[in-house]
């Protein structure tokens, strides 16, 4: 009935991250506060994307380089939080509009007035009223899982170019031209989900060889998260190249840099770290961030998502590059940051006195990617024979603000000193500050593994302790509890399911995309289960008890 409402009124509908509410989460205005306009522009860029692929398959030696490299940014600026301005929005449309020419296929431009005009021919509404909603929430997982491959895609083309990613791309380009299919059935949908999932593995592995090359192999290190002494810019978002660049031209000029949220486990590279102005990690996740940036004493640069709308006293000095957008900011390009440095020497900055009044902080652990937990495998296994460690826990994933998130840090702060805690992405902030936890002969028991990609670290630290127990990755002491939000996160356990891995809790709700019905699959083929917000301890218990 809603969705039918929806369809008179030819209204925008939006579902695609955790805070949706109802179909019509942004029939006025979204809880992220996107307008339905630009949801209907969001949407057209989607479908031009998907003729695109259709386009792209059928002449697959006609198909160009910088329209792979579309692909993925278009997807990518369609992810929650990435992109709000409706300008920059039409100019990717205007140019996947422009590659279908080449690829003959014509009458498929529009204005943003006509994708608002046409949303009850393509919106979502029209998707759920035309396929019903287990098949269309299925068809947007699809969706979403390229979404979120898509931005890791643009991350390792900026450091190494396409090929490290065509491959995966592809195959992205494959599942999505299949959407134009109307009869596919739920297996034919799974079987999709699962090769976005295949899709993305192969991305996180290439960014996180990108990484490496580019920035220095990570080590554990510690972050400050006092403030110093000086002008300074915050820098958010997860684009590790903007941050080099920022670096290079901050050194020389005497303005320091603070990293926020997922920009933390920079401090782990040494490619990064050898400047003397990246001082120090200020703030928590992104949902905070109407409350400390305006507490912060110099600009905020926005890499990528998760951007929310600023408020009026510090959005003058917000900037945005790469995908992210909104209107009203200052957009830099090229990474050519002299705005950004100018802003922060306009500011006050850090003071003496601000950094007396400040309270002690301990500095926050960074850098357990994979090669540096594999070079203490050893004393892990060691750990394991004698019975001094009993269990890992991976628990991270994205941070939100709705309510059931306290389930991450009740269950960090209820488990056992002889476990171990693997933690990565925003999601870390719930659980970095509880309490110190310690070490377990000189392993710290609260691994950072990074970026959300970097769970890229995870699954081979798993893979690793795998072939040195010879038991399988299901059967290993060791439980995954992921929190979502995003198409990120969408991407990330579509990349677990395809790797088989069973007896995931996610939460701190079930997405709504997923009807019953899928989930009902889900949950029969992967034990894939809801965390019991509730009762964190009591599925700690279970976790412990071997019931993952
Ligand atoms: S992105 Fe999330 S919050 Fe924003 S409109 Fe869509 S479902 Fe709602
Ligand atoms: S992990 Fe997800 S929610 Fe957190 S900053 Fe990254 S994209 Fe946003």
């Amino acid at each position: 009935m809603e969705i039918e409402k929806l369809l008179d009124n030819n209204a925008s509908a939006c579902y695609q991250c955790e805070q949706a509410r109802g179909p019509g989460c942004n029939t006025f205005k979204g809880v992220c506060s996107k307008s339905p306009e630009t949801t209907a522009i969001q949407d057209h860029i989607t479908w031009l994307c998907m003729q695109l692929a259709a386009a792209a398959v059928q002449n697959r030696a006609k198909v160009t380089d910088e329209q792979l490299v579309l692909f993925n940014r278009a997807m990518f600026t369609t992810l929650t939080n990435v992109n709000f301005d409706d300008d920059a929005l039409m100019r990717y449309a205007e140019d996947l509009t422009a590659e279908l020419t080449t690829l003959g296929v014509s009458g498929v431009n529009k204005s943003a007035a006509e994708a608002v005009a046409t949303l009850k021919d393509y919106g979502l509404a029209h998707r759920i009223h035309k396929f019903g909603e287990t098949v269309a929430g299925l068809r947007e997982t699809v969706v979403y899982g390229i979404r979120g491959a898509a931005a890791y895609a643009d991350h390792a083309f900026v450091l190494e170019g396409l090929d490290p990613v065509r491959k995966e791309t592809w195959m992205n380009v494959e599942a999505m031209a299949e959407l134009n299919k109307d009869d596919l059935s739920v297996d034919a949908l799974l079987g999709l989900t699962l090769k976005v999932g295949e899709a993305n593995f192969g991305i996180m592995a290439a960014l996180d060889k990108a990484h490496n090359a580019a920035l220095g192999q990570p080590s554990f290190a510690p972050v400050n998260t006092r403030p110093v002494e000086g002008k300074c810019i915050l820098i958010t978002g997860h684009d590790m190249d903007d941050l080099h660049k920022l670096l290079e031209q901050c050194e020389a000029r005497g303005v320091n840099v603070f990293t926020h949220g997922e920009m933390i486990p920079a401090h782990a590279y040494p490619a990064l770290r050898k400047y003397k102005c990246l001082v120090g990690n200020y703030g928590t996740s992104w949902r905070n961030q109407r409350k400390e940036f305006p507490l912060f004493p110099g600009p905020v640069l926005f890499t990528t998502n998760c951007i929310m709308p600023p408020r009026e006293d510090y959005k003058h000095r917000v900037f945005t590059t790469g995908r992210v957008g909104f209107p009203g900011l200052t957009h830099v390009t090229n990474g050519e940051f002299e705005p950004v440095i100018a802003a922060a020497l306009e500011a006050p900055g850090y003071t003496k006195a601000d950094v007396e009044a400040a309270n002690a902080e301990s500095p926050l652990l960074v850098g357990a990617m994979h090669a540096e937990v594999l070079s203490h495998a050893g004393k892990v296994l060691e750990l394991i024979g004698a019975g001094k460690l009993r269990h890992i826990f991976f628990i991270g994933g994205c941070d939100g603000s709705t309510p059931g998130r306290n389930y991450f840090s009740d269950l960090a702060e209820a488990i056992p000193d002889d476990c171990l805690i693997l933690t990565g992405a925003c999601g870390c902030f719930r659980i970095n500050r509880v309490k110190d936890y310690g070490d377990i002969e000189g392993i710290p028991r609260l691994l950072d593994v990074g970026q959300c990609n970097d769970v890229f670290s995870a699954i081979k630290i798993a893979v690793a302790l795998s072939e040195a127990t010879g038991l399988a990755v299901n059967d290993l002491p060791l439980s995954l509890c992921v929190s979502w939000f995003e198409q990120k996160a969408v991407a990330v356990l579509l990349t677990l399911l395809h790797l088989g891995i069973r007896n995931i809790r996610l939460g701190p709700s079930l997405p709504r995309f997923l009807t019953p019905d899928a989930l009902a699959v889900l949950a029969d083929k992967f034990a894939l289960k809801p965390t019991n917000n509730k009762d964190a301890k009591g599925d700690l218990a279970d976790m412990l008890a071997g019931e993952h």
